[in-house]
This record gives C-alpha cells, structure tokens and sequence, in this order.
C-alpha cells in the first residue's frame, strides 16, 4: 500500500494529535514532525492525553503508527567535536529527542549526518559514529540518518559516506537511512533509472535499512549541491522519475514524506500534491489553482 503524508506542523497544545489532523486534513495516511521548531531546542514536555487520543484517532483512521517520523533540529551537529561542549550539547539533545519519540510512541527519528566545518569528511565520520554510539538502543527508536545534497561541508552526500556511519555504528538494529530525493539529485545521483540506484545502493548498504524517502522535486540541476526543494513535477527531477520511485515495488511498505515548499510562502500544497500522486497524472496548472481555491 502507498504510504504518503508530508512534513506537518507540531504545536504545544495539540501535539500529536494536532499533527494527525492536519495529515487527515491532506488526505495522507503518514506524516514527519519536528518536536519543535527545527531551528531551535526549545521544547514542552509530552501530554500523555493527546498522544493517547492521536492513538486511538488512528487506529480508526488506519494509520500504521510505526510508519510515523520525528525529524530531529537541524542545529544538532555530530560531525565537529572542536569544543567539546558543543558537541556533547548536540549529543544530549539527540538523545532527548530519542526519548520525546519514545513518549509519542514513534520508532523513526530522521537525522541530518551533520557538517564538518573543516574538519575533513574521515573525522567528522568518525564523530558521527562516536556520537551515535552514546546514546543508541536507550530507547527502541531507530535513527535514519538522511542522505544530504552536499552543501557547505555536509557529510552524507554519498551513499559511501553514510554506509562508512552505519560500518562504525554498533548497534545496527537502531540505525537506518532516509533517502530524500532532492537532496540525491543535487548531490549527483540521476534518478530516472532508479532500480539501478538502488541495486548499487542495495550492494552497498542494503534496501532492508531505508526507513523513510523524502519525496521533493529540486529546483537546481542534477550535481549542484544547492538543496532548494521544489514542488512535486516542477523542478528538474520531474513528476515521471518521482512517481516511478513513489511506486517502486521495493520500497513499497516505506513511508513517503512530502517536504516541497509552500505556495507563495502561505498555502500548503501537500492535499493537492498528494491527489496528483495517487491519480498519477500531472496538473502544470497546480500551483495557480491552489491559489486560486485558497483566495476564494
Ligand atoms: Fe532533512
Ligand atoms: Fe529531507
Ligand atoms: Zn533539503
């Protein structure tokens, strides 16, 4: 079954179960959250009730509930261990985060690999591990470490960097990857022959550890290590070569997370997105008429 949702707000008094709505409100059957604001680490603590309702609400709805994702801050950095205490700042905070999903009863937690800020890519990896190895298997939620588009010095643009991760991590029950396909694209992974990418990506690490795919068209060309996403057909990736990795048979169970920007920084695209993916047909006129429904 085709298990599509999309990036989804998470607020202080509605929680869980404000970010439920607003997925059934798009017509989705999964949706990704940050705790918090993605920039900053200021969180509130878990309301047991919400969480409790949210379960209920989708059990009835038919939410596969281990298919919900957290996304951890972006502002945690792994990669560079200079001052220590920015390091164990980020460590600490992770495994928060670890814990926050344990509450909510979520299993996947998205990560960026971090940067290295000139450190060079063979330290960073191995801070990365080392960080990781700190805090998991505390709680049974496994940590998807994000494939990067290769901006600045982010590690994990390649599929070898993140499997050089995954090789010095020891607990491989709780350690997976999430594809995002904006990102591959602009690190200079041509997706239109996408069962190729992944029967290398399979040799290399193995198909069984992705445990989520970002779905983003790219507004940059293939290799440009930008990461600007675009919606869902209009960038250069195109609606033909997303759909065909949507569908794709071997990553049928894995959920798919819409993460395309906004329509004139104000209307969410992702109800429209998401009918244009499940009726496979592409709409060149899409984001005018969503604006155009939204003034009415
Ligand atoms: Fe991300
Ligand atoms: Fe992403
Ligand atoms: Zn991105």
């Amino acid at each position: 079954m085709l298990i599509i949702g999309s990036h989804v707000g998470f607020k202080k008094d509605s929680q869980l179960l404000g970010s439920l709505k607003e997925a059934l409100s798009y017509g989705a059957n999964t949706f990704m959250f940050y705790t918090g604001a993605p920039q900053n680490t200021n969180r509130y603590p878990i309301m047991d009730g919400l969480t409790l309702e949210a379960m209920t609400l989708m059990k009835e709805k038919g939410f596969d509930y281990s298919k919900v994702v957290v996304h951890a801050p972006y502002i945690i950095n792994l990669a560079n261990d200079k001052d220590p205490d920015k390091f164990m700042f980020s460590v600490r905070f992770l495994q928060e985060e670890l814990e926050r999903c344990s509450l909510l009863g979520i299993h996947k937690l998205v990560l960026h690999p971090g940067s290295h800020v000139g450190l060079g890519v063979d330290a960073a990896i191995s801070n990365i591990a080392k960080g990781l190895n700190m805090i998991l298997g505390t709680y049974d939620v496994c940590i998807l470490l994000e494939t990067m588009a290769g901006k600045g010095t982010e590690v994990g643009c390649t599929i070898e960097e993140i499997k050089r991760i995954i090789d010095l991590v020891d607990d491989k029950e709780h350690i997976g990857v999430c594809l995002d396909t904006c990102h591959l694209n602009d690190a200079g992974y041509d997706m239109r022959d996408f069962d190729s990418f992944l029967d290398d990506f399979d040799r290399l690490i193995g198909i069984s550890n992705i445990g989520c795919v970002h779905i983003n068209d790219s507004k940059n060309v293939l290799g440009a290590h930008k990461d600007r996403h675009e919606n869902i057909g209009f960038g250069t990736i195109g609606f033909d070569t997303l759909l065909s990795i949507i569908y794709n048979k071997r990553l049928l169970d894995i959920p798919k997370i819409l993460e395309t920007p906004y329509i004139d920084k104000e209307y969410a695209p992702y109800k429209y997105e998401i009918k244009m993916i499940r009726d496979k047909v592409f709409n060149p006129n899409l984001l005018n008429d969503i604006k155009e429904q939204k003034e009415l």
